[in-house]
């Protein structure tokens, strides 16, 4: 049963290789980033109260990021697995998603940290442009569009994250290094980690799916 975690500091390329590895694998590509910044575009009061935290880099509070995946995980589409990207990044949330799991009968199976160098990961997020309408990301010098602030799939405007700048990944980076990485040594502990390099996103893909089987 593929039940995976995704792990790695924020630019590592989790949702990159998350959407390809769904693409291969039947199994839903679970992203508290995603749900949270979905939630703020409905101006929900999740997305008003996530805004608050996610702006300016900081984490939304344990309770709500962990009755958020609950709700999500006990839905049918688990059946065959999860690819959770982006949850847990706290030692609470990690002990919360194992009485989840264990409920569920879909206790996680690989942890994959991606690394990558810091200068990577701020050259890759102070340049990341996305698309406001389906959310396709873009680099203002590696993936540029074909016409300068428009997505080539479906002609929607190309928009910074409101955290995609220096001050707000400065303030996340801290939280990966204080809140998230406590994290390997808990997962390495159950055996359950393996670490990948992801200086190079293409060229990682391909292992992933190496690693986690036809
Ligand atoms: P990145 O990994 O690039 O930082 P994400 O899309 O995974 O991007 O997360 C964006 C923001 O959403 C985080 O900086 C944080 O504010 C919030 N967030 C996402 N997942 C969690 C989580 N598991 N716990 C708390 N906050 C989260
Ligand atoms: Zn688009």
């Amino acid at each position: 049963m593929l039940n995976i975690i995704l792990m790695g500091p924020p630019g590592a390329g989790k949702g990159t290789q998350a959407k390809k590895l769904i693409a291969k694998y039947n199994i839903p590509h679970i992203s508290t980033g995603d749900m949270f910044r979905e939630a703020i575009k409905e101006g929900t009061p999740l997305g008003k109260l996530a805004a608050s935290y996610i702006n300016d880099g900081h984490l939304v509070p344990d309770d709500v990021t962990i009755g958020l995946v609950k709700e999500r995980l006990s839905k049918d589409d688990c059946a065959n697995g999860y690819l959770l990207d982006g949850f847990p990044r706290t030692i609470p949330q990690a002990e919360a998603l194992e009485v989840i799991a264990k409920e569920i009968g879909r206790e996680v199976k690989y942890v994959i940290d991606i690394e990558t160098p810091k200068e990577e990961l701020v050259r890759r997020i102070c340049g990341r442009r996305v698309c406001k309408k389906c959310g396709a990301p873009y680099h203002i010098i590696n993936i540029k569009p074909k016409v300068d602030g428009i997505c080539d799939i479906c002609g929607g405007e190309l928009v910074q994250r409101p955290d995609d700048n220096e001050e707000a990944l400065t303030v996340r980076l801290d939280a990966y290094v204080k809140q998230t990485k406590p994290l390997l040594e808990f997962y390495k502990n159950k055996g359950l980690l393996t670490t990948f390099d992801g200086s190079n996103s293409s060229d990682l893909t391909p292992k992933l799916i190496a690693f986690l089987g036809e």
